[in-house]
């Protein structure tokens, strides 16, 4: 049984002061398998402080100490990617090939961050004025439940790369990834108080990051809903915010596309993280004459698919992370249901032999249309809603119809063509052919799916202020 009741602060694990105590829960089998104590607003306070007491220092190291700082993260990281793969399973039910990718991933943040450092020009001429990058100060990083070691990781290598302490907030939804994440981080050696890490709630600990006058800068992933809260209450501090929301991303089928993989990727880009994915593409949009060979392809490969023990290198899908994950989901197919909506494959309840654990039926409508709420609201889950378009004109408008605007996928084998609509698209990225991230290309969203670029150069200019020094000839 875990017993997590420590922050991460100024260097050591210390005892919260906070008293409420969480259940850690399996989601694969619903066993408790810890508890957690939250951290309160005075243990953030004494983050924030530890971070500010090591801002001085710290923000004036040189590129070079700053890069092997780096290195010594991605090497710690690395050293540790079966615990942090472990307990994604355990905590998340995250599937094995997906948190083993993960595991990796999070040293090559650090690397990513160490190469973009190294070619960054920090000082340059500018007519007449010496401009200088200089780190923004003290930054809050929160981060969300469904990717905690990735989102943590990514976000701590742009502010040590800019020279700026830190104080994390992963969810309180995961506090034994974030144990595993903050002990690797730990084991770099790394001085106290340039990162810091607590678990704590959002109105609570939350609040004070986003309120607190000695945070300069606030790194957010999570929800537009709370993203909102957090832009409002950073204002009056005037902190330098970036959000990265919500998603209802469209992956658009054109009509030249090869469907036998086309349909696959599309389904992943769906089903990916067993759908509890930002950039999921949740929306299919394909050409009405081809409605019935999707959705033969689709039935096809979803058949392959395997919901089960996360843990099994062979689950393509494994439980969602919670009672209310599961509840959420089940909602929505509901209401795809009630609003007239056709199940081409799933439905509602458990799979078939999984009465245990929070495991939804991967699930795909059709005759989808853009009022629903499936094809609206962002699910969450494995569900996946198939709309038909008449004109590439009329797929674009449907693709764009939506507040939000984080990622978007095009399938098609005339690549012009496919680049074209992508230059159209209201979309952060735009994915032709494949789903697999650039990490070096910025990452964010448009419209409602956030402000600001993280990853590359635009990531780490973010934890960056210029300072214009001219003086006379
Ligand atoms: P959430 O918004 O509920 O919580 C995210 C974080 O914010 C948590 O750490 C939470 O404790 C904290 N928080 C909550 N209220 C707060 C407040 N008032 N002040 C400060 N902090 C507060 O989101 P979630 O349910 O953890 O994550 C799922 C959401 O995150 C989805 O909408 C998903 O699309 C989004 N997400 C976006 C990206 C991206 O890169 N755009 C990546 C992952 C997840």
């Amino acid at each position: 049984m875990w017993n997590i009741k420590e922050a991460y602060i100024d260097g050591n694990f210390v005892p919260v002061q906070g008293t409420e105590i969480i259940e850690i829960i399996n989601p694969a089998t619903e066993a408790v398998i810890g508890t957690a104590t939250l951290a309160n607003r005075d243990d953030a306070k004494l983050a924030i402080a530890a971070a500010r007491r090591a801002q001085s220092g710290f923000g004036n190291t040189s590129k070079a100490e700053r890069i092997e700082m780096l290195r010594q993260l991605q090497a710690a990281v690395l050293g540790s990617a079966e615990r942090i793969r472990d307990s994604a399973i355990e905590e998340y039910g995250g599937v094995f090939a997906r948190t083993q990718w993960v595991s990796q991933y999070v040293s090559q943040c650090f690397a990513n961050a160490a190469q973009t450092l190294e070619d960054y020009p920090l000082s340059r001429t500018v007519g007449t004025a010496q401009v200088v990058m200089e780190p923004v100060g003290v930054a809050a990083l929160i981060a969300p439940w469904n990717s905690v070691a990735g989102t943590v990781c990514s976000k701590l290598a742009c502010a040590i790369a800019a020279g700026c302490a830190s104080v994390i907030k992963p969810s309180e939804l995961s506090p034994l990834q974030s144990r595993v994440i903050a002990e690797a981080l730990h084991s770099a050696g790394l001085p106290g108080g340039i990162f810091n890490i607590l678990l704590g709630r959002g109105h609570d600990v939350g609040d004070e990051l986003s309120t607190h006058p000695d945070i300069a800068r606030l790194s957010f992933t999570g929800s537009t809903a709370t993203g909102k809260l957090i832009a409002r209450a950073a204002v009056d501090s005037i902190k330098r915010v970036s959000l990265a929301l919500t998603g209802k991303s469209a992956s658009i089928v054109l009509d030249d596309a090869d469907l036998a993989t086309a349909i696959p990727l599309a389904i992943n880009a769906a089903f990916n993280n067993s759908g509890q994915a930002c950039i999921a593409g949740t929306r299919l949009l394909v050409p009405r004459a081809r409605l019935d060979e999707v959705i033969g392809a689709v039935q096809a490969y979803a058949a392959t698919l395997r919901v089960g023990d996360p843990r099994d290198p062979d689950s393509a899908i494994g439980p969602l992370a919670s009672l209310a994950q599961y509840e959420r989901v089940q909602h929505y197919i509901e209401r795809g249901l009630v609003q007239g909506a056709r199940l081409i494959v799933g439905g509602e309840g458990r799979p078939a032999g999984l009465e245990k654990g929070y495991f939804v039926r991967p699930t795909v409508f059709v005759d989808v249309s853009p009022q629903m709420d499936i094809a609206r609201e962002e699910i969450f889950g494995p569900v996946l809603s198939i709309m038909t378009y008449d004109s590439e004109e009329q797929a674009i408008e449907i693709a764009n119809g939506t507040v939000y605007g984080l990622h978007a996928y095009v399938l098609a084998r005339d690549l012009e063509r496919a680049g074209r609509i992508a230059s159209r698209l209201e979309a952060g990225t735009v994915m032709i052919n494949r789903i697999n991230p650039e990490l070096l290309a910025p990452f964010g969203g448009v419209k409602q799916s956030g402000i600001g670029r993280e990853f590359g150069v635009l990531g780490l200019e973010s934890f960056l202020e210029a300072k214009s020094i001219v003086s006379a000839q």
